[in-house]
């Protein structure tokens, strides 16, 4: 059962920072595939919920050759699985959302409530981190962008301060000869990852590595980077050891949690070799990129 609350809605943004400074036990609703779930579990029972699904203003994707991508907070699943200019310029992307929740739930989840909800098995934080990407949040007070990894404190606890939203992803254009894999593990298709990689390689003309992202779903109260793992990549040419390596300190960094759908030696193992399948998949697309 829900507890009773008081409706706001929105006419722009402007008005929704107001009405959101105004009132104290207010919590956001967008599409309310999380939220509606955890209000009918008696977890959270807001006075009031402010409905910012109706904001067009925060519903677009737009794309610019220097600029790179920006996805406003409203947008769904759905429109971002589908846009021409995302399975152009960032195939990744449009591929993880295939594979996000059932079409119903991603014709109404929408990117700022994925990210502020800060499910550590969401699947988009993990490939928008390995894309480099900032989110935008602002309130009453102003606007502020920070690198996503930054935006994540704890299990559903963001950098979000009180009567602030989300507003905006920002993913810049890739340096060139960059690549995105990403892969979860999951018993239902198309349901929450057991776990998740996400993995970045950009090489230098001679196909050794210049840079690598290593990005872990549903590994740690938050996504978590496997930096050690980065580093031993940097400056290495192709080789199926060093990629076994990598995929040991991916097992030895996390911090999995055990629970009815798998033990935490399980979900070591299954990150162990997502890592090294998807470096080593974003190696291969890499050679193939411009
Ligand atoms: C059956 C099912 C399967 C799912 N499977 C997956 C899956 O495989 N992978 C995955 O990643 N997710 C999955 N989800 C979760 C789903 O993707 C998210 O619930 C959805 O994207 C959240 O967006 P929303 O607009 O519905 O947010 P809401 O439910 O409306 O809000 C979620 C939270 O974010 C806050 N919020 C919403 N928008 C903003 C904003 N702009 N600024 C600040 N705070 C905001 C709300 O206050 C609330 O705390 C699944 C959900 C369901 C119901």
């Amino acid at each position: 059962m829900i507890n009773d609350f008081n409706y706001l809605k929105p006419g722009s943004v402007k008005e929704a920072f107001e009405m959101y400074a105004e009132h104290d036990d207010c919590k956001v609703i967008c599409g309310g595939q999380s939220l509606l779930i955890v209000m009918r579990q008696g977890m959270v029972a807001p006075e009031y919920l402010l409905d910012i699904k109706g904001l067009d203003e925060l519903r677009y994707i737009k794309y610019d050759e220097k600029d790179g991508l920006r996805i406003g907070a409203t947008t769904t699943h759905r429109e971002i699985e589908k846009s021409p200019i995302i399975q152009e310029k960032y195939p990744v992307l449009s591929l993880m959302e295939t594979k996000l929740a059932s079409i119903q739930t991603r014709n109404w989840g929408t990117i700022g409530g994925n990210l502020a909800h800060a499910d550590p098995a969401g699947d988009p934080a993990p490939v928008l981190i390995a894309l480099n990407a900032n989110i935008k949040v602002g309130g009453k007070n102003g606007e502020r962008t920070m690198p996503l990894e930054d935006f994540f404190k704890d299990y559903f606890e963001t950098a979000l301060e009180k009567g602030e939203l989300v507003l905006e992803v920002h993913v810049p254009v890739p340096p060139a000869k960059t690549s995105v894999a990403y892969q979860k593990f999951n018993l239902l298709d198309s349901d929450m990852g057991i776990v998740a990689v996400a993995a970045s390689i950009t090489l230098n003309g001679d196909d050794t590595c210049k840079d690598a992202r290593i990005v872990l779903g549903n590994a740690a109260p938050i996504p978590k980077r496997v930096k050690n793992a980065e580093e031993l990549l940097k400056g290495k040419k192709f080789d199926e050891k060093l990629f076994e390596e990598v995929g040991r300190i991916s097992y030895e960094e996390s911090e999995p949690v055990a629970d009815i759908h798998a033990s935490e030696e399980h979900r070591r193992h299954l990150l162990s070799v997502l890592t090294k399948r998807m470096i080593k998949k974003a190696w291969e697309q890499a050679r193939a990129v411009a």
